[in-house]
């Protein structure tokens, strides 16, 4: 199979939206009138994002929900898609899967596959998204104010958990264990949310590197502090909900210090963190009822510069989480 019948018969879909799709040197889409373009980019790269035997399906879907939830983090609504491919071979039954998984997701937001690239090399796939939005409605990092509180939607910390387990680190129980995978390899870019959120949340981005680290862009950008209730961030690893009543015993069984570190600086969830005046507590349960996904309030924003983690006593943790970084971590 050449590189053409690759892309005609894997990457070549309808494109109802899009004027013009794959095919020609340029894609084209007609700009809506009074709306921003909303663009990112994310890159997965094998043995760095994820192991080279993973699913090739769920390497679809998360390629593409990586991107979608930058356009979620935003308030941005989903339009197209390029996909720039480096593949090692071309792989038919691979490639099946890979385009079965990026394509039901792609569908599932109306966001039309529109062109890319393709090229021989070590498996390494990007994505740019394009999203649109009203002028002035996109939800920045920059505009959160002291006083606001801070919001998280979903669970978190399941896929770091995962990491450690499937790095051998950690062994589970078989339905945490699989749970805890499941967020890791499939993940779902809340959207909805970020749409609904707009006019009510003062500040989000998606939780790509860890909670702190993510929300610690938002204080940088806001040029605030916070603090944070660790028991209130604490019961969002999903997977504890497996242990049913007996929430002790999973402390018991992973650890408290590893719970609290999957959940504070955990990367890979994707879930949105945001900050909205508490006049909006009550728009805030609406928009999240409305989109179907659950938010969680866990701390609050300061004036004073820093980010403090609190434990039940109140008082402030001295753990360091430090949140992912490319180049200073392992
Ligand atoms: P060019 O030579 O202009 O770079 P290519 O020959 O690489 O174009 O690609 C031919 C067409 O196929 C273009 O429309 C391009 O956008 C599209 N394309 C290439 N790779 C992919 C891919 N992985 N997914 C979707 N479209 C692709
Ligand atoms: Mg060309």
């Amino acid at each position: 199979m050449g590189e053409f019948e690759l892309i005609k018969r894997f990457f070549t879909r309808p494109t109802p939206r899009a004027v013009l799709g794959v095919g020609d040197d340029c894609a084209l889409l007609q700009s809506a009138p009074a709306m921003q373009l909303a663009i990112s980019s994310d890159m997965l790269v094998e043995g760095r994002h994820f192991f080279a035997d993973v699913d090739p399906g769920k390497l679809g879907h998360k390629a593409l929900a990586v991107n979608l939830s930058d356009l979620a983090a935003c308030g941005a609504r989903p339009l197209a898609f390029t996909l720039a491919l480096a593949l090692p071979r071309a792989d038919a039954a691979w490639l099946e899967g890979f385009a079965n998984g990026l394509l039901a997701l792609a569908d599932a937001h109306g966001c039309e596959l529109i062109g890319g690239d393709t090229t021989k090399g070590p498996l390494n796939i990007c994505i740019t998204v394009l999203g649109e939005v009203p002028p002035g409605a996109a939800l920045l990092r920059s505009g959160a104010r002291a006083g606001d509180d801070i919001w998280v939607s979903g669970t978190l910390g399941d896929a770091y958990l995962a990491l450690r387990c499937l790095q051998g680190q950690l062994p589970l129980p078989a339905p945490v264990r699989a749970l805890a995978l499941e967020r890791m390899q499939r993940p779902t870019p809340r959207v909805g949310l970020g749409l609904a959120l707009r006019g009510i949340a003062s500040a989000a981005a998606d939780i790509s590197d860890g909670l702190l680290g993510d929300l610690g862009h938002i204080l940088e950008r806001s040029q605030l502090g916070a603090t944070l209730d660790s028991q209130a961030a604490l019961p969002l690893l999903a997977s504890r909900a497996l242990y049913g009543d007996d929430a002790a015993a999973f402390a018991r069984d992973i650890g408290p210090a590893l719970a609290l570190r999957c959940v504070l600086s955990g990367g890979d969830d994707y879930e949105l963190v945001f900050t909205a005046a508490p006049a909006q507590r009550a728009a805030v349960l609406a928009a999240a009822r409305s989109a179907e996904t659950d938010v969680s309030r866990i701390g609050q924003i300061d004036a004073q510069p820093g980010l403090r983690v609190l434990d039940a006593d109140g008082a402030p943790l001295t753990e360091r989480f430090s949140a992912f970084d490319h180049f200073n971590s392992d």
